[in-house]
């Protein structure tokens, strides 16, 4: 390498330096994160390897990006919250997220909980996820190419489930898989603006929490090639 090129990659390196991510986690815990194992696998998952290298330097902003496919990676800030949300009935052994995406979520969770079962509709972009995780070694987690309204069933029940694309309403399924004490973290509503709910899993039947208005990608159907 020319000691330009290694200048220019130093420079790049420096763009996502530990100084940029240090920010971005004094800007979470001021809008509220609160939890310090969260926060700090925020900082140590490079953010910059889920997005495209021309959109790298934006990686530790705390806001949603484009990936391709009419998709974005959600923001840090809703990234943190809802693993908070998911983590806030205990130790977690197995979750199911839907919509893997560019697979930050499922990187984030992997750090938190014992094994993560990822479910997305678009072959493309779960192919680079499992590819990114292979590169971080995150061996607990497992893909699956399909439609997220129908969960995972095969693997079920799960301690806590996440969905990252808004629901026009709750799958039922999701209901289904979840094991008694289960908590499910989803977007609802069919607008551009929706309602993230919390769904415990209680003794008898389920209580429902509206919590924040967010703004997801839609959940649609079926798996696309
Ligand atoms: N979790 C991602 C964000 C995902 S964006 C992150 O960490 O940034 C929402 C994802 O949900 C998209 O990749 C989209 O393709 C996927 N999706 C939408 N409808 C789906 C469905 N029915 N089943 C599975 N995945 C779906």
């Amino acid at each position: 390498m020319s000691a330009l090129e290694d200048e220019i990659q130093r420079r790049g390196i420096g763009m996502t330096s530990q100084r940029t991510r240090e920010r971005l986690i004094e800007r979470l815990y001021e809008e509220g994160l609160s939890s310090p194992r969260v926060l700090e696998v925020i900082r140590r998952t490079p953010r910059h390897l889920f997005v495209d290298e021309a959109l790298a330097h934006r990686a530790y902003e705390d806001t949603a990006l484009p990936i391709g496919h009419n998709q974005t990676i959600s923001q840090p800030y809703m990234v943190g919250r809802m693993t908070e949300l998911l983590l806030a009935g205990g130790p977690l052994d197995k979750v199911l997220e839907i919509g893997t995406g560019c697979g930050y979520q499922t990187a984030v969770l992997a750090q938190v909980v014992e094994r993560v079962f990822s479910v997305e509709r678009i072959q493309v972009l779960q192919d680079r996820a499992k590819e990114r995780l292979a590169e971080l070694k995150m061996r607990n987690v497992v893909f699956r190419w399909g439609d997220g309204w129908e969960g995972w069933a095969a693997l079920a029940p799960y301690n806590g489930i996440m969905v990252t694309a808004a629901a026009r309403d709750v799958p039922q399924a999701l209901l289904e898989q979840l094991a008694p004490g289960g908590r499910l973290v989803i977007p609802v509503g069919a607008g551009e603006v929706q309602d993230l709910l919390l769904i415990i899993r209680e003794e008898n039947g389920f209580s429902r929490h509206v919590l924040d208005s967010v703004r997801f990608v839609p959940l649609l159907n079926g798996p696309l090639a």
